[in-house]
């Protein structure tokens, strides 16, 4: 058994806030937030990051994303419905980035004013 704290999450091995959840993905709320809302999205296959995707893990890299505008718009953060709305998408890839944990993930942040650069 894999000894990845995401994998555990999907397993129910350690609790987490569930937000959505398909065959290919879980959305769960941070437990450190940085934003009103922190969410993040993870596939359930385990890659440890966006650097170690395959050509085979394009399509669900790309169905994070489409996970992702998806819970924004449930939670009114899209500014395709409200243009002085929004949410940043950001993902850590390696240490030096700040990845902390090495399952790919994609935050999901909004509820206030971002900056930049980040970091
Ligand atoms: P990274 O730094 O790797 O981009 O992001 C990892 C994120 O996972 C951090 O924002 C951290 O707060 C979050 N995190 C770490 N452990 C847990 C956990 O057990 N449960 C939840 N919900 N989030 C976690
Ligand atoms: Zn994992």
């Amino acid at each position: 058994m894999s000894e990845c704290i995401f994998c555990k999450i999907l397993r129910g091995e350690i609790p987490s806030r569930k937000v959505y959840e398909d065959d290919l993905a879980y959305a769960f709320h941070d437990i450190n937030p940085v934003a009103p809302i922190h969410i993040l999205i993870i596939p359930r296959k385990h890659l440890s990051g966006v650097h170690e995707m395959s050509e085979e893990d394009r399509a669900l890299v790309g169905h994070l994303f489409w996970v992702a505008r998806r819970i924004a718009e449930d939670l009114e953060l899209s500014p395709a419905k409200d243009p002085t709305r929004g949410y940043r998408l950001v993902i850590n890839s390696g240490p030096q980035a700040g990845q902390t944990v090495f399952h790919l993930h994609l935050h999901l942040l909004g509820g206030r004013e971002m900056t930049w650069p980040p970091g």
